[in-house]
């Protein structure tokens, strides 16, 4: 949908891109998404990233993009999985 700007649900081509999505928060401006990593009860959490969403004007159907998630690490106790498909390189 980013780059064919064409909804895979619908066949809709309006499609709305909100960059750095943020949902209503008692912050001025809201609070904007970001993967949240709990590290345990001896470290603080791991804040990274943001995301834009592309919203099917038609039929609403979303999809999110991450930016800025260089920090994330395969951390399957923190809920955290790097899936990776049969055949591909590591770390690319
Ligand atoms: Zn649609």
């Amino acid at each position: 949908m980013k780059t064919t700007l064409t909804c895979p649900k619908c066949g809709g081509g309006k499609i709305w891109r909100i960059d750095r999505f943020t949902t209503p928060s008692e912050y001025e401006g809201g609070s904007e998404m970001h993967v949240v990593i709990d590290r345990g009860p001896k470290e603080p959490l791991l804040t990274v990233g943001s995301f834009d969403a592309y919203v099917c004007h038609g039929c609403g159907y979303t999809e999110f993009y991450g930016r800025h998630l260089a920090e994330l690490r395969h951390m399957p106790s923190s809920g955290v999985h790097l899936l990776e498909r049969p055949g591909t390189a590591p770390y690319r």
